[in-house]
Protein backbone atom coordinates (compact mmCIF):
# COMPACT_ATOMS: atom_id res chain seq x y z
CA UNK A 1 0.00 0.00 0.00
CA UNK A 2 2.66 2.55 1.07
CA UNK A 3 4.44 1.36 -1.94
CA UNK A 4 1.34 2.62 -4.09
CA UNK A 5 0.90 5.89 -2.18
CA UNK A 6 4.92 7.10 -2.73
CA UNK A 7 4.50 7.17 -6.54
CA UNK A 8 0.66 7.93 -6.53
CA UNK A 9 0.69 10.70 -3.82
CA UNK A 10 3.16 12.60 -2.02
CA UNK A 11 6.72 12.15 -4.08
CA UNK A 12 9.51 9.53 -3.27
CA UNK A 13 10.67 11.51 0.30
CA UNK A 14 9.07 9.75 3.47
CA UNK A 15 9.97 11.00 6.82
CA UNK A 16 9.68 9.03 9.68
CA UNK A 17 10.06 10.01 13.38
CA UNK A 18 11.38 8.00 16.15
CA UNK A 19 11.68 8.81 19.99
CA UNK A 20 13.39 6.24 22.00
CA UNK A 21 12.44 5.70 25.42
CA UNK A 22 13.71 7.73 28.32
CA UNK A 23 16.80 5.74 29.58
CA UNK A 24 17.60 4.10 33.11
CA UNK A 25 19.47 7.09 33.90
CA UNK A 26 17.14 9.52 33.03
CA UNK A 27 14.32 7.80 34.56
CA UNK A 28 16.34 7.85 37.91
CA UNK A 29 17.83 11.40 37.57
CA UNK A 30 13.76 12.28 37.32
CA UNK A 31 14.60 14.01 33.69
CA UNK A 32 11.17 14.99 32.40
CA UNK A 33 10.02 13.67 29.14
CA UNK A 34 8.73 17.01 26.73
CA UNK A 35 6.57 14.66 24.48
CA UNK A 36 3.06 14.76 23.41
CA UNK A 37 2.45 11.83 21.49
CA UNK A 38 -1.63 12.38 21.65
CA UNK A 39 -2.01 12.04 17.81
CA UNK A 40 1.25 9.95 17.65
CA UNK A 41 -0.94 8.05 15.34
CA UNK A 42 -2.03 10.39 13.04
CA UNK A 43 1.77 11.80 12.15
CA UNK A 44 1.25 14.55 14.72
CA UNK A 45 4.46 14.93 17.35
CA UNK A 46 4.03 17.78 19.72
CA UNK A 47 6.41 19.06 22.28
CA UNK A 48 5.26 20.40 25.63
CA UNK A 49 8.46 21.50 27.74
CA UNK A 50 7.71 23.42 30.63
CA UNK A 51 8.09 27.52 29.86
CA UNK A 52 7.70 27.25 26.12
CA UNK A 53 4.92 27.34 24.02
CA UNK A 54 4.06 23.88 22.41
CA UNK A 55 5.32 23.23 19.25
CA UNK A 56 4.11 20.69 16.75
CA UNK A 57 5.57 19.18 14.14
CA UNK A 58 3.95 16.45 11.28
CA UNK A 59 5.66 13.37 9.68
CA UNK A 60 4.18 10.07 7.63
CA UNK A 61 4.31 8.47 10.66
CA UNK A 62 5.33 9.22 14.55
CA UNK A 63 6.90 5.87 16.22
CA UNK A 64 6.74 6.43 20.31
CA UNK A 65 9.16 4.71 22.72
CA UNK A 66 6.40 2.05 22.58
CA UNK A 67 6.84 0.50 19.44
CA UNK A 68 9.22 -2.04 18.26
CA UNK A 69 11.82 -2.94 15.76
CA UNK A 70 8.72 -4.95 13.83
CA UNK A 71 6.13 -1.66 13.86
CA UNK A 72 9.09 0.12 12.61
CA UNK A 73 10.10 -2.13 9.72
CA UNK A 74 6.64 -2.37 8.97
CA UNK A 75 7.53 1.54 6.68
CA UNK A 76 10.46 -0.21 5.76
CA UNK A 77 9.54 -3.22 4.00
CA UNK A 78 7.05 -2.02 0.94
CA UNK A 79 11.12 -0.87 -0.29
CA UNK A 80 12.03 -4.29 -0.69
CA UNK A 81 9.01 -4.80 -3.36
CA UNK A 82 10.62 -1.76 -4.97
CA UNK A 83 14.07 -2.48 -4.84
CA UNK A 84 13.63 -6.15 -6.82
CA UNK A 85 11.25 -4.27 -8.98
CA UNK A 86 14.70 -2.59 -10.11
CA UNK A 87 14.23 0.63 -8.30
CA UNK A 88 16.75 2.32 -6.00
CA UNK A 89 15.73 2.99 -2.73
CA UNK A 90 17.87 5.09 0.17
CA UNK A 91 16.59 4.41 3.74
CA UNK A 92 19.03 6.41 6.07
CA UNK A 93 18.63 7.46 10.12
CA UNK A 94 19.60 10.99 11.04
CA UNK A 95 19.89 12.60 14.36
CA UNK A 96 21.62 13.31 17.51
CA UNK A 97 23.81 10.89 19.05
CA UNK A 98 21.83 8.68 21.70
CA UNK A 99 18.87 8.90 20.15
CA UNK A 100 18.39 5.32 18.57
CA UNK A 101 19.93 5.47 14.56
CA UNK A 102 22.32 2.40 15.47
CA UNK A 103 19.11 0.79 17.02
CA UNK A 104 17.22 1.43 14.22
CA UNK A 105 19.58 0.71 11.13
CA UNK A 106 21.36 -2.31 13.22
CA UNK A 107 19.66 -3.21 16.16
CA UNK A 108 20.87 -5.79 18.49
CA UNK A 109 20.90 -9.89 18.40
CA UNK A 110 17.79 -9.46 19.82
CA UNK A 111 16.40 -6.55 18.48
CA UNK A 112 17.38 -6.95 14.96
CA UNK A 113 16.85 -3.83 12.96
CA UNK A 114 15.85 -2.20 9.43
CA UNK A 115 19.42 -3.44 7.62
CA UNK A 116 18.91 -6.77 8.63
CA UNK A 117 15.17 -7.07 8.31
CA UNK A 118 15.32 -5.71 4.89
CA UNK A 119 17.94 -8.21 3.44
CA UNK A 120 15.71 -11.32 4.99
CA UNK A 121 12.59 -9.79 3.43
CA UNK A 122 14.80 -8.96 0.34
CA UNK A 123 15.82 -12.78 0.04
CA UNK A 124 11.88 -14.02 1.04
CA UNK A 125 10.29 -12.32 -1.87
CA UNK A 126 13.48 -13.18 -4.16
CA UNK A 127 12.80 -16.81 -3.19
CA UNK A 128 9.46 -16.58 -3.82
CA UNK A 129 9.87 -15.20 -7.88
CA UNK A 130 12.43 -18.19 -8.57
CA UNK A 131 9.71 -19.05 -11.50
CA UNK A 132 10.13 -15.76 -13.42
CA UNK A 133 13.55 -13.87 -11.94
CA UNK A 134 16.94 -14.72 -11.10
CA UNK A 135 18.51 -12.29 -8.90
CA UNK A 136 21.90 -11.42 -7.73
CA UNK A 137 22.39 -10.28 -4.29
CA UNK A 138 25.60 -8.50 -3.20
CA UNK A 139 26.80 -6.07 -0.73
CA UNK A 140 29.33 -3.60 0.49
CA UNK A 141 29.76 -1.64 3.98
CA UNK A 142 31.52 1.19 3.98
CA UNK A 143 32.37 4.23 5.71
CA UNK A 144 32.95 8.15 5.42
CA UNK A 145 34.46 9.58 7.79
CA UNK A 146 36.37 13.03 7.27
CA UNK A 147 34.98 13.20 3.67
CA UNK A 148 37.33 10.18 2.93
CA UNK A 149 35.87 6.48 1.63
CA UNK A 150 36.77 3.29 3.43
CA UNK A 151 35.83 -0.03 2.39
CA UNK A 152 35.30 -1.90 5.66
CA UNK A 153 35.33 -5.56 3.62
CA UNK A 154 38.42 -4.58 2.10
CA UNK A 155 42.11 -6.16 3.57
CA UNK A 156 43.44 -2.82 2.35
CA UNK A 157 41.49 -0.85 4.63
CA UNK A 158 43.48 2.20 4.32
CA UNK A 159 43.30 2.40 0.54
CA UNK A 160 41.84 5.54 -1.07
CA UNK A 161 38.68 5.53 -2.83
CA UNK A 162 37.01 7.67 -5.34
CA UNK A 163 33.76 7.64 -7.00
CA UNK A 164 33.39 7.54 -10.42
CA UNK A 165 30.12 7.92 -13.17
CA UNK A 166 29.92 5.26 -15.74
CA UNK A 167 28.74 6.23 -18.54
CA UNK A 168 24.88 5.35 -18.65
CA UNK A 169 25.29 7.70 -15.57
CA UNK A 170 25.17 5.51 -12.17
CA UNK A 171 27.84 6.24 -9.70
CA UNK A 172 30.23 3.27 -8.10
CA UNK A 173 33.68 3.02 -6.58
CA UNK A 174 36.29 1.24 -8.52
CA UNK A 175 38.55 -1.45 -6.46
CA UNK A 176 35.21 -1.82 -3.92
CA UNK A 177 34.45 -4.99 -2.13
CA UNK A 178 31.21 -6.39 -3.34
CA UNK A 179 29.88 -9.34 -1.13
CA UNK A 180 27.64 -11.98 -3.21
CA UNK A 181 25.53 -13.20 -0.81
CA UNK A 182 23.25 -15.98 -1.35
CA UNK A 183 21.62 -15.95 2.12
CA UNK A 184 21.01 -13.83 5.22
CA UNK A 185 23.57 -16.19 6.87
CA UNK A 186 26.07 -15.08 4.66
CA UNK A 187 24.42 -11.21 4.95
CA UNK A 188 24.95 -11.64 8.92
CA UNK A 189 28.64 -12.55 8.60
CA UNK A 190 29.37 -9.55 6.75
CA UNK A 191 27.84 -7.08 8.86
CA UNK A 192 29.92 -8.59 11.21
CA UNK A 193 32.82 -8.24 9.05
CA UNK A 194 32.17 -4.67 8.57
CA UNK A 195 31.50 -3.81 12.31
CA UNK A 196 34.68 -5.05 13.42
CA UNK A 197 36.83 -3.62 10.58
CA UNK A 198 35.12 -0.38 11.79
CA UNK A 199 36.52 -0.58 15.40
CA UNK A 200 40.23 -1.40 14.15
CA UNK A 201 42.06 1.95 14.19
CA UNK A 202 39.84 4.02 16.75
CA UNK A 203 40.89 4.12 20.29
CA UNK A 204 37.04 4.62 21.23
CA UNK A 205 34.68 3.05 19.23
CA UNK A 206 31.65 4.53 20.16
CA UNK A 207 32.96 7.96 19.61
CA UNK A 208 34.18 6.90 16.08
CA UNK A 209 30.78 5.75 15.13
CA UNK A 210 29.07 9.10 16.13
CA UNK A 211 31.33 10.99 13.80
CA UNK A 212 31.15 8.52 10.62
CA UNK A 213 28.31 7.39 8.73
CA UNK A 214 27.91 4.20 8.26
CA UNK A 215 26.75 2.96 5.03
CA UNK A 216 25.60 -0.61 3.50
CA UNK A 217 25.25 -0.30 -0.50
CA UNK A 218 22.76 -3.52 -1.63
CA UNK A 219 23.11 -4.18 -5.20
CA UNK A 220 20.90 -6.15 -6.97
CA UNK A 221 20.83 -7.29 -10.38
CA UNK A 222 17.42 -9.19 -12.24
CA UNK A 223 16.49 -11.15 -14.99
CA UNK A 224 13.23 -11.78 -15.97
CA UNK A 225 13.51 -14.88 -17.61
CA UNK A 226 10.04 -14.87 -19.51
CA UNK A 227 10.83 -11.30 -20.48
CA UNK A 228 14.76 -11.64 -21.13
CA UNK A 229 14.76 -8.13 -19.04
CA UNK A 230 17.88 -7.53 -16.75
CA UNK A 231 17.34 -4.38 -14.43
CA UNK A 232 20.04 -3.39 -11.58
CA UNK A 233 19.13 -1.40 -8.70
CA UNK A 234 20.92 0.07 -5.71
CA UNK A 235 19.27 -0.29 -2.06
CA UNK A 236 21.64 2.43 0.84
CA UNK A 237 21.00 1.63 3.97
CA UNK A 238 22.99 4.44 5.78
CA UNK A 239 23.77 4.83 9.82
CA UNK A 240 24.70 8.93 9.71
CA UNK A 241 26.77 10.80 11.88
CA UNK A 242 25.47 12.20 14.96
CA UNK A 243 23.78 15.73 13.63
CA UNK A 244 24.61 17.28 17.57
CA UNK A 245 26.81 20.80 17.20
CA UNK A 246 29.88 20.41 19.48
CA UNK A 247 30.59 23.12 22.40
CA UNK A 248 32.51 25.70 20.51
CA UNK A 249 35.15 25.04 23.73
CA UNK A 250 35.86 21.46 23.01
CA UNK A 251 36.55 21.99 19.07
CA UNK A 252 40.18 22.01 18.34
CA UNK A 253 42.38 20.49 15.54
CA UNK A 254 41.04 17.55 14.51
CA UNK A 255 37.85 17.41 16.36
CA UNK A 256 37.31 20.88 14.43
CA UNK A 257 37.94 19.47 11.06
CA UNK A 258 35.53 16.15 12.19
CA UNK A 259 32.91 18.39 12.90
CA UNK A 260 32.66 20.62 10.00
CA UNK A 261 33.13 17.40 7.88
CA UNK A 262 29.79 16.11 9.63
CA UNK A 263 27.97 19.80 9.14
CA UNK A 264 28.88 19.79 5.70
CA UNK A 265 27.86 16.54 4.77
CA UNK A 266 24.65 16.50 6.97
CA UNK A 267 23.75 20.15 5.31
CA UNK A 268 24.57 18.62 1.94
CA UNK A 269 22.28 16.58 2.38
CA UNK A 270 19.55 18.21 3.81
CA UNK A 271 20.06 20.64 0.56
CA UNK A 272 19.81 17.95 -1.55
CA UNK A 273 16.63 16.87 -0.31
CA UNK A 274 14.93 19.92 -0.41
CA UNK A 275 16.19 20.45 -3.91
CA UNK A 276 14.95 17.20 -4.88
CA UNK A 277 11.48 18.05 -2.57
CA UNK A 278 11.11 21.74 -4.25
CA UNK A 279 11.66 20.39 -7.92
CA UNK A 280 14.79 22.33 -8.00
CA UNK A 281 16.49 22.27 -10.94
CA UNK A 282 19.97 22.28 -9.86
CA UNK A 283 20.51 19.14 -7.36
CA UNK A 284 23.86 19.83 -5.64
CA UNK A 285 25.13 16.05 -5.09
CA UNK A 286 28.73 17.03 -5.18
CA UNK A 287 28.54 19.11 -2.45
CA UNK A 288 30.01 15.79 0.36
CA UNK A 289 31.06 12.64 -0.45
CA UNK A 290 27.64 11.28 1.03
CA UNK A 291 25.43 13.03 -1.51
CA UNK A 292 27.98 12.42 -4.21
CA UNK A 293 27.86 8.86 -2.93
CA UNK A 294 24.46 8.28 -2.56
CA UNK A 295 23.10 10.48 -5.78
CA UNK A 296 21.99 7.51 -7.83
CA UNK A 297 19.46 6.24 -4.86
CA UNK A 298 18.27 9.88 -4.35
CA UNK A 299 15.87 11.57 -6.53
CA UNK A 300 14.34 10.29 -10.01
CA UNK A 301 12.30 7.73 -9.25
CA UNK A 302 13.96 6.29 -6.34
CA UNK A 303 12.41 5.82 -3.51
CA UNK A 304 14.11 7.45 0.36
CA UNK A 305 12.91 6.86 3.66
CA UNK A 306 13.87 8.96 6.50
CA UNK A 307 13.98 8.39 10.28
CA UNK A 308 14.75 11.19 12.14
CA UNK A 309 15.47 10.11 15.66
CA UNK A 310 14.94 11.84 18.72
CA UNK A 311 15.44 11.74 23.11
CA UNK A 312 12.17 12.55 24.65
CA UNK A 313 14.12 13.77 27.77
CA UNK A 314 13.63 17.67 28.49
CA UNK A 315 17.75 18.26 28.55
CA UNK A 316 18.06 17.29 24.97
CA UNK A 317 15.53 20.03 23.76
CA UNK A 318 17.66 22.15 21.64
CA UNK A 319 19.29 19.27 19.57
CA UNK A 320 15.55 17.79 19.20
CA UNK A 321 14.14 20.92 18.11
CA UNK A 322 17.41 21.10 14.80
CA UNK A 323 16.65 17.32 14.30
CA UNK A 324 12.77 17.92 13.98
CA UNK A 325 13.53 21.47 11.91
CA UNK A 326 16.11 19.53 9.21
CA UNK A 327 13.08 16.73 9.07
CA UNK A 328 10.56 19.14 8.26
CA UNK A 329 12.70 20.79 5.79
CA UNK A 330 13.45 18.08 3.97
CA UNK A 331 9.49 16.98 3.68
P1 LIG B 1 22.87 6.46 18.15
O1 LIG B 1 23.28 5.43 17.16
O2 LIG B 1 21.88 7.44 17.60
O3 LIG B 1 24.02 7.15 18.80
P2 LIG B 1 22.06 4.19 19.71
O4 LIG B 1 21.35 3.40 18.69
O5 LIG B 1 23.44 3.77 20.06
O6 LIG B 1 22.07 5.73 19.33
O7 LIG B 1 21.12 4.22 20.99
C1 LIG B 1 21.55 4.70 22.25
C2 LIG B 1 21.03 3.76 23.34
O8 LIG B 1 19.61 3.80 23.42
C3 LIG B 1 21.39 2.32 23.07
O9 LIG B 1 21.68 1.70 24.30
C4 LIG B 1 20.12 1.74 22.47
O10 LIG B 1 20.02 0.35 22.68
C5 LIG B 1 19.04 2.52 23.21
N1 LIG B 1 17.85 2.70 22.37
C6 LIG B 1 17.72 3.53 21.32
N2 LIG B 1 16.49 3.48 20.78
C7 LIG B 1 15.81 2.57 21.50
C8 LIG B 1 14.47 2.06 21.43
N3 LIG B 1 13.61 2.49 20.52
N4 LIG B 1 14.12 1.15 22.35
C9 LIG B 1 14.99 0.72 23.29
N5 LIG B 1 16.26 1.15 23.39
C10 LIG B 1 16.67 2.06 22.52
MG1 LIG C 1 25.20 4.98 16.50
Amino acid sequence: KLHNQLQETKGNIRVFCRCRPLSKSEVVAGCPSVMDFDAAKDGDLGIAANGSNKKSFKFDHVYTPKDDQVDVFADAAPMVVSVLDGYNVCIFAYGQTGTGKTFTMEGTQENRGVNYRTLEELFKIANERTETNTYNISVSVLEVYNEQIRDLLAIETSKKLEIKQASEGSHHIPGIVEAKVENIQQVWNVLQAGSSARAVGSNNVNEHSSRSHCMLCIMVRSKNHITGECTKSKLWLVDLAGSERLAKTDVQGDRLKEAQNINRSLSALGDVISALANKSSHIPYRNSKLTHLLQDSLGGDSKTLMFVQISPSDKDLSETLSSLNFATRVR
